[in-house]
């Protein structure tokens, strides 16, 4: 636990003033399994049959990233609204220095849906 100490950060660079087309591949960013309280990022809900998908742009890479959830969770105790489910960053994109079994950056947050 507490393991988060912001020390070195390799090769993180931030380039502001260029954000505002959002599909241009940024320079990648070195993988890291992050999590952030203040991410809230602002997502999109569509559901597709039993599923509903979460979508947006990851508050780490922002890069474009959807998670698929089932939109009846088999469990007896689960409220019909406001589920918080924990998002992982699956955009897509090649990030330096990241597992086999990951597919985005490694940022992971969470998010209320109405599954
Ligand atoms: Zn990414
Ligand atoms: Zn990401």
């Amino acid at each position: 636990m507490a393991g988060d100490a912001p020390s070195a950060n390799r090769n993180e660079r931030v380039d502001e003033g260029t954000t505002a087309a959002g599909e241009q591949p940024a320079p990648t960013l070195a993988w890291a399994r992050e999590y952030d309280p203040s991410w809230q990022p602002a997502f999109t809900e569509s559901t597709f049959g039993a599923l509903v998908q979460v979508a947006g742009d990851c508050p780490r890479c922002h890069h474009h990233t959807a998670m698929n959830f089932p939109a009846v969770i088999p469990s007896s105790t689960v409220k019909a609204a406001g589920q918080v489910v924990t998002m992982f960053c699956k955009c897509g994109l090649p990030h330096e220095g990241r597992p086999d079994d990951d597919f985005g950056c490694g940022a992971y947050w969470g998010a209320v849906a109405e599954l």
